[in-house]
Order: C-alpha cells, then sequence, then structure tokens
C-alpha cells in the first residue's frame, strides 16, 4: 500500500467510512476501534490535524453530494469533491446555527447514507433553550462514541468489576425511588466489551435526601449524575451529617461544572469529581484528563473550534463560541454547528497526549453574565455555603436587566431580615460588579424537560 497516512491506518484498523463495515455492531469491531483509540491519543498535533482534514473532506464531499443545502455553502467557500480542503477555505464555510438546524429541520438530512455506518438513529434534544433540536445519527457513529467512553474509563482507572450509580431523568419515566432500577452490568458490550460489576439507575424524582437514602443503601463504588443533583445530594449529606461511603468518582455530565463543586465532593464524601462535557446534538465532545485535568477534545471523531468575536481560532487563554464538526455523522451532516456554549483553550496538555486540550467550559450563551460595561462572567454564587446562614434548599439567579440580579430561593421557613442580607451580602461579593440584587421566594425551581438545572440564567442573552 502506497501513502498511508495517519488517517487511512485509523481507517483501515477502525472502518472508517470509505471501508464500510460489514457488521457495525459485532464485538470485533469495538475491539478495534477500542485498539486504534488507544494508539491515537498519542498522535502528534500534526497528525489528528491531518485526520481530522481527511475526514473533513470526506465528510463535506458527501454532505456536497447527499444534502443539496450544503452544496451551496460548501462551494462558496471554495469547497469541493475531488478538491483541497484546507484550513483556509474551512474558515470560509458560514457557521451553522442551532436554530438554523431547528428550521432546516429535514433539508439536513442525508438522502444517501451509506450502508457501512448501520441505521440512522434519532435523538431529540430537551429543548432547554426553548428551542428543541431533533438530530439524526447512526449507529457507526454512536459505536465511536461508545469505544470512547470506554477510553475514559480507562483513563480514569475504574475497576470495572466495582458497583456503578447513576442518578439522572428519563425521559421515558421508571427507575424511581424507593428501588430505583438495578441490573448486572454497567451498559452494553459494545461501550463494555467484557464481564462488568453490577449497576444501579435511579430517576431523580423523589426529594433529595430520598435521593441520598437510595445512594447510601446501594453503596456504589462509582456515580455518574448532573452538577446541578450532586451539589443538592452535598448539601444534603452535609446537613444530616452522613457521607457515602465507598464512594470513589463522581462523574458529572449534563450540565457545566461549577468550579467550587468538586472540592465540596472531596471534602464532604471524599470522591473524587471528573467531568464529561457532551451535547445532545454529538454527545461526547472533551473529557477531562487523568492527570492534568485538563479536557481534551475527543478530536479523532470531531472537529472543535473555539472562536472568538470576529470568528478568529482562539489562542490558549482565550475563551470564545464552540463549533463543533462530527467527523462521521453521515445522516445529518453538522458542518461546522455552533452549539451556544463558551470555552477557553488551554496549552498542550503536559501528559503528552495529543489530543487538543480546552482549559474551561463555561457553559452556555444563555448562562453567561453581561456586566454593564460589556464583560463577560461565569459566576458561581457560593450555593453550597448558603445553609450555613439560612435555610435555602434551592436557589437559582437571573439576570433580569444589565445592572439587575434576581436571587430566586426555596426556603425550608421565611428568613429573617438579618438572614436574607447576610445571604445577599455573600452573592454580591461574588460578583463583579454592584449589581442590584433583589428576592423572589419560589414554591419550586423547575428543572428544564430534559432534567437539566442552571444556577444561573440571562434573560439578556438571545
Ligand atoms: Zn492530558
Amino acid at each position: 500500500m502506497r501513502n498511508v497516512s495517519g488517517l487511512q491506518c485509523w481507517a483501515l484498523q477502525s472502518g472508517i467510512p470509505g471501508h464500510p463495515l460489514s457488521d457495525t455492531t459485532s464485538l470485533d469491531t469495538v475491539h478495534r476501534l477500542q485498539l486504534s483509540l488507544a494508539d491515537s491519543q498519542w498522535w502528534t498535533p500534526r497528525r489528528l490535524r491531518e485526520h481530522q482534514f481527511e475526514s473533513l473532506g470526506r465528510v463535506a464531499e458527501h454532505a456536497w453530494r447527499t444534502v443539496p443545502y450544503y452544496r451551496t455553502r460548501l462551494e462558496a467557500a471554495g469547497i469541493r469533491p475531488g478538491g483541497v480542503i484546507d484550513p483556509e477555505r474551512w474558515a470560509a464555510l458560514p457557521i451553522l446555527t442551532r436554530r438554523e438546524v431547528q428550521e432546516l429541520s429535514t433539508a439536513l438530512h442525508s438522502d444517501r447514507v451509506p450502508r457501512g455506518h448501520g441505521q440512522v438513529v434519532s435523538n431529540a434534544s430537551s429543548g432547554s433553550t426553548g428551542m428543541p433540536v431533533s438530530v439524526l445519527g447512526t449507529t457507526y457513529d454512536a459505536l465511536i462514541c461508545k469505544a470512547q467512553t470506554l477510553r475514559f474509563h480507562l483513563w480514569h482507572e475504574y475497576d470495572f468489576e466495582r458497583k456503578y450509580a447513576t442518578i439522572r431523568y428519563l425521559p421515558e419515566g421508571g427507575a424511581t425511588y424507593p428501588e430505583g432500577l438495578h441490573s448486572q452490568r454497567w451498559g452494553d458490550t459494545a461501550t463494555y466489551p467484557f464481564r462488568t460489576g453490577p449497576a444501579c439507575l435511579l430517576n431523580p424524582e423523589a426529594s433529595a435526601d430520598r435521593q441520598l437514602e437510595w445512594l447510601r443503601r446501594q453503596e456504589p463504588d462509582y456515580l455518574m449524575t448532573y452538577p446541578s443533583l450532586l451539589r443538592s445530594l452535598l448539601i444534603e449529606s452535609e446537613a444530616a451529617g452522613v457521607g457515602a461511603p465507598r464512594l470513589l468518582k463522581v462523574l458529572c455530565t449534563g450540565e457545566s461544572l461549577p468550579e467550587d463543586l468538586p472540592g465540596h465532593c472531596q471534602e464532604i464524601w471524599g470522591a473524587q469529581v471528573i467531568d464529561l462535557y457532551s451535547a445532545m446534538e454529538v454527545d461526547q465532545i472533551a473529557a477531562q484528563c487523568p492527570e492534568h485535568g485538563n479536557y481534551h477534545v475527543q478530536s479523532e471523531r470531531l472537529l472543535v473550534e473555539v472562536l472568538d468575536d470576529d470568528g478568529r481560532p482562539c489562542r490558549p487563554g482565550e475563551t470564545g463560541r464552540v463549533v463543533v464538526t462530527p467527523l462521521f455523522n453521515y445522516a445529518m451532516p453538522l458542518l461546522r454547528y455552533e452549539l451556544g456554549d463558551y470555552a477557553e483553550v488551554g496549552e498542550a496538555c503536559a501528559c503528552g497526549r495529543g489530543l487538543p486540550v480546552l482549559r474551561r467550559i463555561r457553559g452556555r450563551v444563555r448562562n453567561t453574565l453581561v456586566t454593564p460595561d460589556g464583560r463577560r462572567h461565569w459566576p458561581s454564587f457560593g450555593t453550597m455555603g448558603f445553609r450555613k446562614i439560612a435555610p435555602v434548599i434551592q436557589s437559582q439567579f437571573v439576570q433580569v436587566a444589565r445592572d439587575r440580579i434576581e436571587c430566586r430561593l426555596v426556603v425550608a421557613r421565611p428568613l429573617s431580615p438579618a438572614e436574607e442580607t447576610a445571604l445577599l451580602a455573600q452573592v454580591s461579593a461574588r460578583l463583579p460588579w454592584p449589581f442590584d440584587l433583589a428576592v423572589a421566594y419560589m414554591d419550586t425551581l423547575p428543572r428544564d424537560a430534559g432534567g437539566k438545572f442552571e444556577d444561573f440564567r440571562s434573560e439578556l442573552a438571545t
């Protein structure tokens, strides 16, 4: 074979498009993917980049041929089948917004998904922005993602014989308190192609004290949940003076991770928090490094660009908008799709992995506080300390005007004026501007349709 590039090696080993699979779900495929990912994480940034641009060329060509909407866009950027695709041409391709994906919908579907990619599957977003989005994928792309999930567990030295608990919302219902749902293994054999220990799952419709009771009864070694659920469990745990014996690691996903949460988890439960950055439309995006805490972009499967306000790539230390291109979604190509998140670019990681680094995931545009002088911030409000001041059960902060923030509180009993003043003083001390603060007492603070919760939301964001 001549001129075998990095991409082709990876493709030939793993059955990447262009080399269609005869059976996309065989355990053999899973093993091959896993071996490829174990190798490609150590590729140099240059080799990874080559892999990405060759894959981009293929998915762009597929989009040009099978999704008429893209043809004009690609041609305007100078991208045609058989032509060269380079960073300059790629940067000329317009950004695809969430609103466009929502409005175009089926116009972004490929009319010829290659057979080797397996079945076409559909994912609908929770619609937490009020704009639900439906995205198609393939079982082949999902398989690569599953292999990355296993790599992530290997990075963090999970012992697969131990017990795994998950607390997350299930759109289909079930797994309710007091029992939840139990299984003999952690997940499907595509993700874990070997025997594993038992797993249990709880749908967190019950109150935090009941969730904690369930968790303590299950005695898991590992937990996966959303940061907001973890925080309410920790608050409950601290108030009750009980821990979570045996728990070693908590994998957080689904919401941006508040900076103070890992420290509180370590302090109250003695468990390490690991974060996984994902989005419904593209699944896994970046996973925390086992050695340095950086987020390694899962670059074999998707290109991540972080762009400043002028559309230029951010440098290390700069924060910008996250734009993603899944390299193997041939059912509904998303070329330069703006997720609506902000992230900070990091320097190359000292662990030696060539996977690019995001230093911080800042969360959605609507979770960004903008000061009256135009600076962006992602505040933390010291929620974990509220119980020491007053019986606050839940809280949420909403920027309702340029200079005004509403503090929405669910409380166990009415607060005294002194408690309210002390609480507001703590919040104020953490803010980058002397905002007017107003308290609004609420009966409940609902989660979105997908069960996620936002500490902070801006009504100024569009
Ligand atoms: Zn690293």
